[in-house]
């Protein structure tokens, strides 16, 4: 199996099996993400211990790369303080929009698999939703849009 049906796999995985659904209640901040040239939406919620993620869950309706990128983010993100998670978003972000033969940026674990949205440079926006709306709720902003 070459890398590229890994990453593949990855994502129909995620999509199929979104880990971390739904929503946290109470939570201690949230934020709604839109993605219009997509219609991607989604809502993260979480749980914060000091400047930890403690918990997070996220829900919405979206086309299977920006499920997948959510279900990916949660598990990432879960355990890390605020730093660490900027770091992160930081790495996916080179990971989307690097050339397409570049290899994945070191540390991005799972989340590599999101390489494989390079090809298509329209859905890059369906990917990098979760994680504004992520930034967004950190930030205490109550949207975030990709547009
Ligand atoms: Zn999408």
């Amino acid at each position: 199996m070459d890398l590229k049906d890994l990453y593949r796999d990855v994502i129909l995985d995620h999509n199929k099996r979104p880990r971390n659904f739904g929503r946290l209640d109470p939570c201690d901040s949230s934020a709604d993400g839109n993605n219009p040239l997509c219609g991607d939406r989604l809502t993260v919620t979480l749980r914060l211990a000091g400047d930890r993620i403690e918990d997070i869950r996220f829900e919405g309706k979206g086309c299977a790369i920006s499920t997948a990128s959510a279900s990916l983010m949660t598990e990432a993100v879960k355990g890390l303080d605020q730093d660490a998670v900027r770091r992160l978003h930081a790495l996916v972000h080179e990971a989307l929009t690097s050339a397409v033969d570049a290899p994945p940026p070191e540390g991005l674990g799972k989340l590599a698999a999101l390489t494989g949205v390079r090809e298509f440079p329209a859905r890059v926006k369906c990917a990098s939703l979760s994680w504004h709306t992520l930034a967004a709720a950190l930030a205490h902003r109550d949207t975030a849009s990709t547009e």
